[in-house]
Formats: structure tokens, C-alpha cells, sequence
């Protein structure tokens, strides 16, 4: 057999494992949480900037914040020159907060408040209201801790941004499914959710946000947990 005979074999074996996908949430078959999904248009749109080897498929929830709420955008890359080159149109970074937790900062105590307008050292701001205030859309880095840096890093126009950081009440619904680098860490639907509920003053919408990431868990983990 030659090499492409073996190539073409493997192809077909891995099309045959490849589950199918429901065309709607894009999860397999079995996972299909289309039942879940809502539709949110609200004032605050959100940005996903998704680093490259981010492969996390079948557990991954970016593409849940695209699919319920209209407006957002979940983009592949490692660098963009500015906002605007991202959003393909005129954007004002002042207008964005970008959330990004960083290896020094300190993590908000107990009681703060679930979403904390940090300066450029992760430091709380000392007027949250005005820092909170007029935020157009979020920022997410999807990826583990160090893709997330790298993306940071790689995009200095991300300073120009108001930054933020999440102080979550509940623990991601993630559970034992997640792996461990993300394990106490929200997903990035529930940053999404927790974020874009509190600038809109909605205290229903992180549920109605999320439910479609409980019952993926639920599906996905049914048996193990
Ligand atoms: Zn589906």
C-alpha cells in the first residue's frame, strides 16, 4: 500500500469517528443543546478573541455566546492591529473592557462584587460606578491561562481598553468535566454571562445565558459524575 492509499485510509477512519454535528450549536448529535439556547439582545455586545490551539471543541462554549446573543463575534487569531481591525468597524477601545484576570493580580475578596473594574495593575478602581459605566462590549481571551497571555501580550491595543476582572459567586458549572488549567476558573460563557448581566442590570439573564452549558454538562457527564 502506498502513502497515499494509508492517507486516504486514515482520512476515512477519522471521518467515520467523527460524530456528526447538530448544524444549529455545532455540538455533536448527542450533545445538541439547541433546546437551551435563548436569544439576548441587549446593549452589551461581546468580543471573543479566540487563540489558535484552543481545540476544545465538544466542551467549548465560546460559540454559545455568538449563537444567543446577537451582535457577537467569536474571532481566531494570535494579533489584530487595533479594535476596529477586529470588529471590521469603527470601535472606541475606551467604549470596551477587556477581561483578563493576569498572574499577579490579586484575586477580589469574598464579598466583592461579581464584576471589578481593575487599572492597568489589576488594582480596584476606587469609583466602580464610573468605571462600570458605558461599557459597549466585553473582551474575552479564550484559551487556557498561558494562550490567554500570549494573547494579551500579543495585543497592546488591548490596554487601551477599560480592563476588568470577574469575582464569581458560584463555581463554574464545569465541574470534574473541565481539565485542570481552566478547573477554578469560570468558561467563557459564564464570564460572558456574569459580566453582560451585571452592565445590564439583569440578574435572570446569567441563568438564562447558561443553561445551555448545564446541559451540555449534564449530557456530556451524565454518566462519569
Ligand atoms: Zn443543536
Amino acid at each position: 500500500m502506498n502513502e497515499i492509499e494509508d492517507d486516504a485510509e486514515a482520512a476515512g477512519a477519522a471521518a467515520a469517528e467523527a460524530p456528526a454535528l447538530c448544524p444549529r450549536c455545532q455540538k455533536p448529535v448527542a450533545l445538541c443543546v439547541c433546546e437551551a439556547l435563548t436569544e439576548h439582545r441587549g446593549k452589551v455586545q461581546v468580543l471573543v478573541l479566540r487563540h489558535p490551539q484552543e481545540k476544545d471543541r465538544v466542551l467549548g462554549t465560546a460559540k454559545m455566546i455568538e449563537q444567543q446573543v446577537p451582535g457577537s463575534k467569536v474571532v481566531t487569531g494570535l494579533s489584530w492591529r487595533n479594535l476596529g481591525a477586529v470588529l471590521k468597524k469603527d470601535a472606541e477601545p475606551k467604549e470596551w473592557g477587556v477581561l483578563y484576570q493576569g498572574a499577579k493580580a490579586a484575586r477580589p475578596g469574598k464579598d466583592a462584587a461579581p464584576l471589578v473594574a481593575v487599572d492597568k495593575k489589576a488594582a480596584p478602581l476606587e469609583d466602580q460606578q464610573a468605571g462600570l459605566k458605558g461599557i459597549k462590549g466585553i473582551i474575552l481571551l479564550d484559551g487556557t491561562w498561558s494562550q490567554a497571555k500570549t494573547l494579551w501580550w500579543r495585543n497592546a491595543w488591548l490596554l487601551k481598553c477599560r480592563r476588568l476582572v470577574l469575582a464569581p459567586s458560584q463555581p463554574s458549572a464545569y465541574g470534574k468535566l473541565r481539565r485542570e488549567p481552566r478547573r477554578d476558573s469560570l468558561s467563557t460563557l459564564e464570564a460572558a454571562a456574569l459580566a453582560v448581566s451585571v452592565l445590564e442590570r439583569d440578574d435572570k439573564l446569567y441563568d438564562r445565558l447558561t443553561a445551555p452549558l448545564r446541559l451540555l454538562v449534564q449530557k456530556a457527564g451524565g454518566k462519569q459524575a
